[in-house]
């Protein structure tokens, strides 16, 4: 029996309506409980604060693009290394870092589940591969289905069913987690040389509109009842006035809420918040998004934030990345992936100095401040496309603190300073609202019951940060803020401490979560019939070698949800 209790830290954990008081907390054998012997270990933290550990819930961290970049990018990888210590290999890598660096670096500052959201079902075998070879969080990761053609084809048919079932047999087959769109139709249409502009364009050889897509595998999310919603990449990302497609986006599933939990989550809308017709007179179209998501409770988004400074982009979204290619003149790959999707990898480089990079940079920042709700807005920065995931402490400071936010846009261009809201918008973030926009409602989202909170029977994943909210004005002293975040005073992770003061302590390897849904046997029978003569025409690889066992994960957990089929 392995306990432990956290004393005398304020505590913020928003899922339980706990905003900075002062309490204990309790831990035995990975799970918070209500009390502990004598003899538990006691960690004292007086005049720190304590949160639950971070989930996040878009970042790409493994997989064949991952690895791409890895490759592409030997420079990226120079100037950071990572020495072997007691308990940690070697690493490498600074916006895409190594498997094992990955897990470190997220348990540094406090993390300790983290999400893979795009992966070719074809290739997801490598992404297991990856993810299990990334230490001490849990994680998982979407499937890529928005261009895939079986479910283009059965929603084009108009059966639903089949295609919930398909779709149900696919999260199995890859041990995936969640229905990941991106560009929905358009990558397929980028095959054949064609660009799609807007969501009633239709898709070459498939008859089918962008808007179906998105419609359809809401509709199937829903006869599935999966933890997660859909997680949609729209249409014309990193194209000018592509604000209106994010909010058309959203609007096209509105009819079909239940009033209950939101049914759509658009992902990194710093890409898709561009307004303007140009690059010329781009703005940020954060005001008129945020505006929608405060009216309309059926839709969550996160950031994209933009770091200033090297990067590498990674994305589905082949035909975006050819276009950057093309204007950045950088090096890239691009791939295509059978009947299913597609990617493309640019290095990348944004700078303050530069209009477009710092009405970006604004755009997520406004979008974070503008909308009210932060059970509805996640922080991210797409990792590694708005920048490295070790850069949230800088994000956090920005949220928390106009002061910070002020300093950074002295700095920028100045007609995009002129032309943003952001200089105008007063709002700070409270440390409780950070909780919410890391970890409790991120973990709401995904559908995990036993993460992003502290009430007994959750997982003992817990962040405490040196930070003293009654004796500093957090807000004047942004530093304080990054440099607490950037290195938390410990990180435990089930119960064990796995990072102390920023420095790795633990050897663990978190569970990998993937979903099944009970659908009728017999409806799953046929369809294992009809799929069988497609991957004869469509696939390269016979059937039988596609799906991958469970007993091919390292440490797997099955979330099991009532199919209505
Ligand atoms: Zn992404």
């Amino acid at each position: 029996m392995k306990e432990i209790a956290v004393v005398n830290g304020t505590v913020y954990d928003p899922l339980n309506g706990i905003d900075g008081q002062k309490l204990d907390i309790f831990i035995r054998d990975g799970k918070i409980v209500t009390s502990v012997g004598k003899k538990a270990r006691t960690i004292n933290a007086s005049g720190k604060i304590v949160m639950p550990g971070g989930v996040d819930i878009h970042s790409h961290i493994a997989g064949s693009k991952v690895n791409s970049g890895r490759l592409l990018r030997p420079e990226d990888h120079r100037k950071d290394v990572e020495l072997k210590t007691e308990h940690t290999y070697s690493g490498v890598g600074y916006s895409v870092p190594s498997t094992r660096t990955t897990g470190y670096r997220y348990a540094k500052m406090g993390y300790t589940t983290v999400f893979e959201p795009a992966t070719p079902p074809l290739k997801t075998r490598h992404t297991h591969e990856e993810l299990d070879s990334i230490p001490l969080i849990d994680k998982a990761c979407f499937p890529l289905l928005g261009n895939n053609w079986l479910v283009m084809e059965y929603l084009r048919e108009g059966r639903i069913n089949e295609c919930a079932a398909y779709v149900s047999w696919m999260l199995k087959a890859t041990k995936g987690y969640a229905i990941k769109i991106v560009d929905p139709g358009g990558v397929e249409a980028w095959g054949w040389g064609r660009f799609l502009r807007g969501l009633d364009d239709p898709v070459a050889n498939f008859d089918i509109t962008p808007r179906e897509i998105v419609r359809g595998l809401c509709k199937v999310n829903k006869i599935l009842n999966l933890p997660h919603i859909i997680h949609v990449h729209t249409n014309n990302l990193g194209n000018p006035g592509n604000y209106r497609t994010t909010i058309e986006t959203m609007d096209a599933v509105k009819d079909l809420w239940d009033g209950k939990r939101p049914i759509i989550h658009i992902t990194h809308v710093q890409f898709t918040g561009f307004s303007g017709s140009s690059w010329l007179n781009l703005g940020s179209g954060a005001p008129e998004i945020a505006d929608y998501v405060n009216k309309n409770h059926h839709v969550s988004v996160d950031l994209g934030q933009v770091i200033f400074g090297d990067t590498t982009t990674m994305t589905a979204d082949g035909p975006f990345q050819y276009f950057l290619h093309k204007l950045s003149g950088n090096k890239w790959v691009n791939v295509d992936v059978e009947a299913e999707t597609g990617s493309g990898v640019v290095p990348f480089h944004y700078k303050r100095s530069n209009y477009v990079n710092a009405v970006q940079w604004g755009i997520g920042l406004e979008l974070a401040l503008l909308v009210n709700d932060p059970w509805r807005v996640f922080m991210t920065t797409d990792h590694p496309n708005g920048g490295p995931f070790t850069s949230y402490p800088k994000v956090i400071a920005w949220l928390m603190s106009r002061k910070a936010r002020e300093k950074t846009m002295s700095k920028i261009n100045r007609t995009a300073r002129r032309r943003l809201d952001l200089p105008t918008i007063d709002r700070e973030y409270t440390l409780g609202e950070i909780s919410t926009v890391t970890r409790a409602a991120p973990a709401r989202s995904l559908g995990l019951a036993n993460k992003g909170h502290l009430a007994v029977g959750a997982d003992a994943d817990v962040a405490i940060y040196d930070l003293d909210p009654s004796k500093t004005d957090l807000e004047k002293n942004p530093i304080l803020l990054r440099r607490a975040f950037k290195e938390a005073s410990f990180t435990l992770k089930g119960g064990d401490v796995v990072s102390k003061d920023g420095k790795i302590a633990g050897t663990s390897f978190g569970k990998t979560f993937y979903v099944e849904s009970d659908v009728s046997p017999s409806l799953e029978a046929d369809l294992v019939k009809e799929i069988e003569s497609k991957f004869r025409d469509y696939y390269t690889i016979e059937l039988d070698n596609y799906p991958i066992s469970e007993n091919f994960l390292r440490n797997p957990s099955k979330i099991t949800c009532e199919a209505d089929i």
